[in-house]
């Protein structure tokens, strides 16, 4: 969400002549698009500003800008610990950055803003091939845990004509692959709902391959698996985050599904959408986890057997409602917990990961890879990274391969023989 953001906030520049530079020397205007999701963002925010206090100061003519989730939250608070910010302006007011850069006036936007999804903003994007287009802002589920409801505001969708649109024009200009960007997807409403969004979109010829994220489990309906199942450009892939195997932390995380309810939902997506990968998010050490809901959470790893997991300690983010619970567990339990997690998961990844060994996929080629020589990279249909040895590397074409070999974290496939 962050990255596509900071996609827009480029658009904006570049209407205004702006050009990107990687380099802060040459910078007039460097802007930070921060993320508050967990406390460490926030403190390699604050860090990282600090070392633009010396640049400002060589270059007076520099100005500092401050966007995203820290921007919206702490607002007025970063220009009184660091005066040299010129401006801040939180995820719902990107459109003003035009009005700022015009002025040479400081200006903190935090403002609520309702019409946020009518404003079409230009993006600019660095991969050709993959696009990331919003389809809702907000979110209005309040997790306990989560700053998003305060930081990105209540739930507002784009409508449908304008998401087809910019679909439409992405394939025109040689995209293959979209993935729809929202808090909560499945809660997209317009004039179409999610599962209508995805059956206008696969019409859409020259997009091969249509994702989304991410998945409230509460919000997955029927409609929208059977939506999975039937259009050939969804790919097989959902990220579902379950974040605890116990019901009773469940229920303090605000999550509003039981863990019985999550398994019936994987059952139905695995029985509608054979060999679905399945991937979850996962949070170790909330507030008032005892040691019988972590292994209710490690119980649901082995049962459920995710393709792959993101998982955390829990950090309180201020102003939610589980930074005003108790938050006693020491550290060192919190840590033994993820790590419990994380070696749970990396053994049924592999296991995973294995069973691939022999069969055939198609990859989207992504480009060369990173690991040099002659492979090439690309990702299955179920977001599995792929690299093979070939001569023809042209980005966006869609290649069967053989899979020879599995990793931990990708697998290597070669060109089958006929
Ligand atoms: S649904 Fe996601 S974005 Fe919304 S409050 Fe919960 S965790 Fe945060």
């Amino acid at each position: 969400m962050n990255v596509h953001d900071s996609e827009k906030i480029l658009g904006v520049l570049d209407a205004e002549g702006y050009k990107a530079t990687n380099d802060p020397l040459t910078a007039e205007l460097i802007i930070l698009n921060t993320c508050s999701i967990r406390q460490k963002a926030e403190q390699k925010f604050y860090s990282e500003l600090g070392r633009f206090r010396a640049l400002k100061k060589k270059k007076p003519g520099l100005r500092i800008a401050i966007a995203g989730c820290i921007a919206q939250q702490e607002g007025m608070k970063i220009t009184r610990k660091a005066p040299y910010v010129d401006f801040v302006f939180g995820p719902q007011n990107v459109h003003l950055l035009t009005k700022f850069l015009k002025d040479n006036e400081p200006h903190i936007a935090t403002e609520d803003n309702p019409d946020i999804a009518l404003h079409e903003l230009p993006v600019i994007r660095n991969d050709r091939i993959k696009a990331w287009v919003t389809i809702m802002y907000g979110c209005n589920n309040f997790c306990s845990y989560c700053v998003v409801p305060y930081t990105r505001g209540r739930e507002r969708s784009r409508p449908g004509h304008a998401i087809l649109k910019e679909a439409a024009g992405l394939a025109e200009s040689g995209c293959r692959e979209i993935t729809l960007l929202g808090q909560n997807v499945n809660s997209y409403r317009s004039d179409l709902d999610f599962p209508g969004l995805l059956r206008e979109i696969d019409k859409i010829e020259g997009i091969e391959r249509i994702r989304f994220v991410t998945s409230h489990p509460k919000d997955l309906s029927d409609a929208l698996i059977d939506a999975i199942a039937e259009l050939p450009m969804v790919c097989e892939h959902i990220h579902l985050p379950l974040q605890s195997g116990s019901d009773a932390v469940l229920q303090h995380m605000n999550r509003r599904y039981t863990y019985k309810e999550y398994r019936e939902k994987v059952e139905k997506l695995r029985n509608k959408v054979p060999g679905i990968a399945i991937t979850s998010d996962i949070i170790a050490g909330f507030p008032g986890e005892t040691v019988k809901d972590h292994i209710n959470t490690v119980n649901a790893l082995h049962e459920i057997e995710y393709d792959g997991i993101f998982a955390f300690n829990f950090s309180p983010r201020p102003d939610t409602g589980a930074a005003e619970m108790d938050d006693s567990l020491p550290q060192h339990i919190k840590s033994s917990r993820l790590y419990e997690i994380l070696a749970v998961q990396e053994k049924i990844t592999a296991r995973k990961n294995k069973s691939l060994e022999g069969t055939r996929q198609e990859i989207l080629v992504e480009g060369k890879s990173r690991a040099g020589g002659k492979q090439i990279s690309g990702r299955t249909r179920t977001n599995k990274i792929v690299t093979v040895e070939t001569s023809d590397c042209t980005e966006g074409t869609l290649m069967n391969v053989e899979i020879v070999r599995a990793r931990q974290h990708s697998l290597e496939g070669k060109l089958p023989k006929e």
